[in-house]
């Protein structure tokens, strides 16, 4: 079993969630009193988020990537950074260090070519979803389709991820919102809805949907599992 380093804190709500699929998956898989080897590096996260307003992306990227690289430093076998949205300075970060950085698209798409799905909807932080990191990467490797919700629908998204979800606030009416915007990614054709923000699982449940969803939290634990256990390391581009 390999040492797996998370670049967390973005929010803390979801790094809880990795550090629990992580464990879960090593006493799924080993049994006993076996749990996960973890080293984790947690930022605050209002510094990172206003780099994001302000559009200092390098900033934000240096940032990470002096703590991927102590993360390395400390031993980690591979690294995860435990947002999608932050996927955006992964070339950065991924410069800083030798081991393999384990991108969360590529854990996504993964699952969803498994599924035979072509066409999903994202919904995600708001330059998720507008920008191309993370459409084209699916698009480009696993040939999947990605639709969006409209703008204004992109800006409550975006909205409740910063303002509720991160804070761990959970609301009913959000919920509700989501769904409705789930509904009408299914109009324009979406087989599947990516979970693209790695809170949304927090609000957004299997239970609440017809529709498969794609939470990106477990799905990027379960692959670093996967490839903490694996007998020949994944390709990582
Ligand atoms: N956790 C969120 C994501 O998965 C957004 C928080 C952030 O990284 O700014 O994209």
């Amino acid at each position: 079993m390999k040492t797996i380093g998370l670049l967390g804190g973005m929010s803390w709500e979801s790094t809880l969630l990795y550090y629990q699929f992580l464990n879960q998956g090593v006493r799924e898989r080993l049994g006993g009193l076996h749990s996960a080897k973890i080293l984790l590096h947690s930022v605050d996260f209002a510094e990172v988020e206003k780099c994001q307003v302000c559009g200092h992306w390098d900033k934000a990227g240096a940032m990470l990537g002096e703590a991927a690289a102590g993360l390395e430093n400390a031993g980690a076998d591979l690294l995860l950074i435990c947002t999608n949205l932050m996927h955006k300075v992964a070339p950065q970060i991924a410069a800083q260090i030798k081991v393999p950085l384990l991108h969360i698209a590529d854990a996504v798409g993964t699952a969803i070519a498994a599924q035979g799905l072509k066409t999903v909807g994202l919904l995600g932080a708001r330059y998720t979803m507008e920008e191309d990191f993370y459409r084209q990467r699916l698009k480009e490797k696993f040939g999947i389709e990605v639709v969006i919700p409209d703008r204004a629908e992109r800006e409550l998204v975006h909205r409740v991820i910063f303002k509720e979800l991160c804070r761990g606030d959970f609301r009913e009416e959000s919920r509700f919102a989501y769904l409705s915007i789930i509904d009408e990614l299914k109009e324009q054709g979406a087989e599947g809805v990516i979970l693209g923000c790695t809170e949304i699982p927090l609000l957004v449940k299997p239970e609440h949907t017809a529709l498969p969803l794609f939470n990106t939290t477990a799905l990027h634990a379960e692959y670093a599992l996967d490839e903490s256990f694996a007998a020949t390391p994944v390709a990582v581009a």
